[in-house]
């Protein structure tokens, strides 16, 4: 049965959250973990299906309809589609997407559509294999963009969007090549501004290259209008002029959307974590696994997300990162 949904103290409905199902990855992305990796949780750490499939179906009857499943890289975990089946079962879900590098897509399409999987976003930075390389330090791009293919031949996932992180001194040579794969091909792509959630510590203002200077980059080649903004849409989406296509820029540095956010987050772990810049997290395996009733888990989600973060802070003086980087929140 339905119960009251998630409000925060600022009046913000709760209806969105993201999934890590692993801290792990196959990748070493530039902007997320550091050339080494990080060290990993153990197994027992991480919640089990069954964990999260309890915790999703609470978050479904207190007004979450859109789940995305992320990571670290949500393929590597074993057995990932059999989640996906428990998880599209669940009562009042209308939304169950996946974030993904991409590079075990080519193997696990065709189970993902069949445990229902309803969008994807795979992540690409780069459509050349040298710079691919560069930034995500896996020489994979052959691998990801077949993986991409054999998503697509499934109508039943739509969208599927190509997520590029923007970084000043890379991304500038491709964002005409983004905007022409977006122009010819049915992927919706968008770019995302770097924030400061990398493992190593690069991050500096100056290292973000808004999405604004990219859509001016994109304009003066192939001349965009905006489109009509989606309630809680992170995106700012323009269409080309010449009616082919459209391309999208997530700017949480330079335009932050707190004021609309309807976002929270549970990790590998079982944190959960109502801002991706959060510093306090709140534990709901321990309590998972001590016995605790659906109406004591409730009470605990329901404290922590009335204590949600009014926004982030990155642009104010003396801002301080979170701990964990993208891999170890679930981006
Ligand atoms: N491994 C999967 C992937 O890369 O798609 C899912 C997890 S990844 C953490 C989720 C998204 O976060 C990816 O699109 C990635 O590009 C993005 N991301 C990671 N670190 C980021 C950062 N510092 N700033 C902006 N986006 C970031
Ligand atoms: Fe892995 Fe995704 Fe982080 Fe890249 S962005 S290192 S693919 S978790």
């Amino acid at each position: 049965m339905p119960l009251d949904p998630l409000r925060d103290a600022h009046g913000r409905l709760i209806s969105d959250l993201r999934v890590s199902v692993t801290d792990r990855c196959n990748f070493r992305c530039q902007y997320c973990m550091p050339a080494e990796g990080l060290p990993w949780l153990d197994r027992s750490q991480v919640l089990s299906f069954e964990e999260i499939e309890r915790l999703v179906r609470l978050f479904a009857r207190l007004g979450v309809t859109d789940v995305r499943l992320t990571g670290g890289e949500p393929l590597v975990r074993r057995d990932f589609p059999k989640l996906v089946g428990m998880l599209a079962r669940i009562d009042g879900l209308e939304d169950l997407s996946l974030t993904t590098n991409g590079y075990l897509l080519e193997r696990d399409a065709g189970a993902l559509v069949a445990a229902g999987i309803g969008r994807v976003n795979v992540s690409i930075d780069s459509l050349q294999r040298d710079r691919f390389f560069q930034m995500t330090r896996r020489d994979s791009l052959p691998q990801v963009l077949r993986g991409l293919d054999a998503l697509a031949r499934h109508p039943e996932v739509h969208p599927i969007k190509v997520n590029a992180v923007a970084m000043r001194g890379f991304t500038e040579e491709e964002a005409i090549p983004f905007a022409e794969f977006a122009r010819s091909t049915a992927f919706q792509v968008r770019f995302i501004e770097f924030m400061p959630l990398d493992a190593d510590r690069e991050w500096t203002p100056d290292a973000v290259l808004t999405g604004d200077e990219l859509r001016r980059i994109i304009d003066s080649v192939h001349p965009l209008e905006e489109r009509p903004r989606d309630p809680h849409a992170t995106a700012r989406v323009f269409r080309f002029r010449d009616g082919h296509g459209e391309i999208g820029f997530v700017n949480p540095v330079s335009e932050p959307f707190c004021d609309d956010c309807n976002r929270i987050r549970l990790t590998a772990e079982g944190k959960l974590r109502t801002c991706l810049f959060s510093i306090r997290e709140t534990d709901l395996r321990e309590p998972l696994r001590t016995g605790a009733s659906d109406d004591e888990l409730e009470r605990i989600v329901r404290e922590a997300v009335w204590r949600k973060e009014l926004k982030h802070r990155v642009n104010e003086p003396g801002f301080t990162p979170p701990p964990r980087s993208m891999s170890a929140i679930g981006g």
